[in-house]
């Protein structure tokens, strides 16, 4: 059954009875559109823009950039294209950008945006070239930051973008405190998009770079659909775009909690519109309150696959 399932699953992403879900790729640059296109992605919810930049004494020039970002925009004339600003920190150090000092933290240090705004010649030089990229183009680019933890974060990347001719500024929602206040943070920005894999990391207190903390690390803690439920209801469209989202019935779950669109890996594509497309929205709600109302992420994966009438 899951085969046939799978060979039938092409077009957008939607539930059974009709309510649509774009399903969008996570890429780290022009190298991986192809295998975006062949699954099907209705464009690109996640482009890990860190690649370009990694093992290089300076910084890519603004001409580089430009002809990346726009091998991935002309990719997809009728959809969308979310690109991250540079998502460097202690963990993804890179040689031109000086590093902050020691820290003993570098998951609570400075990265993401953090060191943009220590850098703001660096991002900005990001978000010209990703403007003048998009100039002419169909495709709908939406540029967010990553690491976003409170109100004057959020205005000030938004500003920064508008500044540059981005017109779309959106942040990533990955810190317990801006999923809490979600709300505070909507009027800022055009868009949400939930990082899971550091939205657990941060909800649980555990290292993600830590092997024995794996089992920490489970996007199906109840506390964590907790943090996507207000994010998800805060009046912007709200996607998700960490490892959460290629998990079928936790995918559901998401949408089940207000969650707009969802972005992964390209083979993950197919099972996790196929699953969709068996549940409607109130069946995904249904699955959504079930697991929030369990205890723990093995009861909250087993509520809600009962709802959804899968098997474990
Ligand atoms: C996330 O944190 O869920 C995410 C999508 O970003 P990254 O894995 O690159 O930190
Ligand atoms: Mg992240």
């Amino acid at each position: 059954a899951r085969a046939s399932a799978l060979a039938e699953s092409t077009g957008p992403g939607a539930t059974k009875d009709g309510h649509a879900v774009p399903l969008l790729a996570n890429i780290g640059g022009p190298q991986d559109v192809a295998a975006a296109l062949a699954a099907g992605a209705e464009g690109v919810g996640l482009y890990r823009t860190e690649f370009l930049f990694l093992d290089r004494s300076k910084p890519p020039s603004d001409a580089e950039q430009e002809e990346a970002y726009r091998k991935v925009l002309e990719a997809f004339p009728e959809g969308r294209v979310v690109v991250r600003t540079l998502d460097a920190g202690a963990d993804k150090p890179l040689a031109f950008l000086p590093p902050p000092g020691d820290e003993p933290n570098p998951a609570l240090g400075e990265r993401g945006l953090r060191m943009m705004r220590r850098h703001p010649d660096v991002l900005t030089a990001q978000l010209s070239a990703l403007a003048r990229a998009a100039a002419g183009l169909t495709v709908k680019l939406q540029v967010m930051a990553p690491m976003v933890t409170g109100v004057e974060e959020a205005e000030s990347f938004a500003a920064a973008c508008r500044e540059a001719g981005v017109e779309r500024p959106g942040i990533m929602i990955e810190v317990p405190a801006a999923a809490l206040r979600a709300r505070d943070l909507a009027p800022e920005v055009e868009f949400f998009s939930i990082g899971t894999n550091d939205l657990t990391q941060y909800a649980c207190a555990a290292d993600r770079q830590i092997g024995g903390l794996a089992h920490l690390q489970d996007p199906w803690h109840p506390a964590v659909l907790d943090l996507v439920a207000p994010a998800a209801g805060a009046g912007v469209p709200c996607g998700v775009c960490g490892e959460a989202a290629a998990d079928p019935a936790l995918a559901c779950v998401l949408v089940g909690l207000g969650v707009t669109s969802l972005s992964m890996s390209a083979p993950s594509l197919p099972l996790v519109r196929a699953t969709l497309a068996q549940h409607t929205l109130d069946e995904c709600r249904e699955a959504a309150r079930a697991a929030r109302a369990a205890r723990t992420p093995a009861e909250a994966r087993a509520a809600a696959l009962a709802v959804l009438g899968q098997e474990g």
